[in-house]
């Protein structure tokens, strides 16, 4: 290990003693920061559009509520959590001609900066803290008395304290009580958008469609295929969580393990790693955030699309009604056209 970690005592709260912090954005990580923050002793104001649905959310909690321009007129700290696609819009209209100068601009993934959607003035700091889960672990972790770890970076320090603001603000939304890592806007975003495209949710998701079909195909049932390519993975994974791939390989059998030495890398084969190294460029050289960015601005058809195909799947069908038997799983269904980031938080679905 040579990366330095930070921890409650490398992080000094009196860099946000007498500020204010204004959170934009009240879903996933926005009503986790905000919370943490203010339980933290740090004085909170949430900005919202006015006919936001979480204001009452906000104000039930004891934090003050504002437009997003109010909001950022009083801060001396200024965290964006709309969602990415979102950002620049926000940012152009309300964030940027209200930033005091000297202001802090925060963000908890470094996509605008590092593709430069958003390019705040020579006067204003950015820096980041990226949470490593999501929002609602983020908060009832800090509740339980723990912290979820988190990267930051400093991205600019005009005024020579942005990186004891930020650290601040890690410790207080509870990151340093688990340790946080110093990373820059470019490493942070590349290797997010990878993590989360090869094993996260795009590889995971696509290993266990195919080995699924590849049971049904062959005529075994489809409630088994269930069973054995997805509902079991909850089970190992949080073997590797715990102790990382020797404790999976500890616990499960020695036939499972053999399987595993011999049939994984057949699996998962070279071809793989030449696809993943291809998804990695187009991630570095800003082609994936160019495309993202062009199918956003035409509404998104090709999303729905692909979202809409997936939903129906019958891995999913057959997956919603066992679970729908399985109360002590706490089964969600997730609608058609629901699907989105911050189910269990509050205002979640509210999209
Ligand atoms: P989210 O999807 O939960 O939405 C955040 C809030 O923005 C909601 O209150 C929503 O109502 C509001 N909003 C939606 N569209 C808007 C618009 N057009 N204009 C203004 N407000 C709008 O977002 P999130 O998942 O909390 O993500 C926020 C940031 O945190 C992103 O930068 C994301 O990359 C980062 N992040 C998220 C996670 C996660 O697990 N969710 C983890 C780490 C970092
Ligand atoms: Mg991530």
């Amino acid at each position: 290990m040579t990366a330095k970690m930070y921890y409650d005592n490398d992080a000094d709260p009196a860099a946000l003693a007498g500020k204010t912090v204004a959170i934009i954005g009240y879903g996933s990580q926005g009503h986790a920061h905000a919370l943490n923050l203010h339980e933290s002793g740090v004085d909170v104001v949430v900005g919202l559009a006015a006919s936001s649905k979480s204001r009452a959310l906000v104000e039930d909690a004891g934090i003050r509520v504002a437009d997003v321009a109010d909001a950022v007129r009083s801060a001396d700290v200024v965290m964006i959590l709309v969602p990415d696609t979102a950002q620049k819009a926000v940012y152009d209209t309300e964030i940027g001609p209200n930033l005091r100068p000297g202001a802090l601009l925060m963000f908890a993934h470094g996509f605008n900066i590092h593709f430069n959607r958003i390019d705040p003035p020579a006067g204003i700091d950015v820096g980041m803290v990226a949470p490593k889960g999501p929002g609602h672990l983020l908060r009832s972790v800090y509740q339980a008395g723990g912290g979820v770890p988190a990267l930051f970076a400093v991205y600019r320090d005009a005024t020579g304290t942005a990186r004891a603001k930020t650290l601040a603000y890690a410790r207080a939304i509870g990151a340093t009580r688990a340790g946080v890592l110093e990373t820059t806007f470019a490493e942070e975003t590349e290797t997010d958008l990878f993590g989360e495209q090869s094993v996260l949710c795009g590889g995971t998701a696509a290993l266990v469609k195919m080995a699924f079909e590849t049971l049904v195909e062959a005529g075994y049932q489809p409630e088994l295929a269930y069973f054995e390519t997805l509902h079991e993975l909850k089970l190992i994974v949080d073997l590797m969580y715990r102790g990382g791939l020797n404790f999976m390989r500890f616990s499960v059998s020695d036939t499972a393990e053999w399987g595993d030495y011999v049939s994984g890398p057949r699996i998962i084969d070279s071809h793989v790693r030449e696809t993943m190294k291809q998804v990695l460029t187009e991630i570095q050289d800003g082609s994936f955030a160019a495309r993202w960015i062009t199918e956003n601005e035409a509404g998104r058809p090709n999303f729905d699309r692909l979202r809409q195909q997936d939903h129906d799947h019958l891995v999913e069908r057959v997956g919603a009604s066992l679970r729908s038997q399985m109360a002590f799983l706490n089964p969600i269904e997730v609608k058609a056209g629901q699907a989105q980031a911050s189910v269990g938080a509050p205002g979640g679905g509210s999209r």
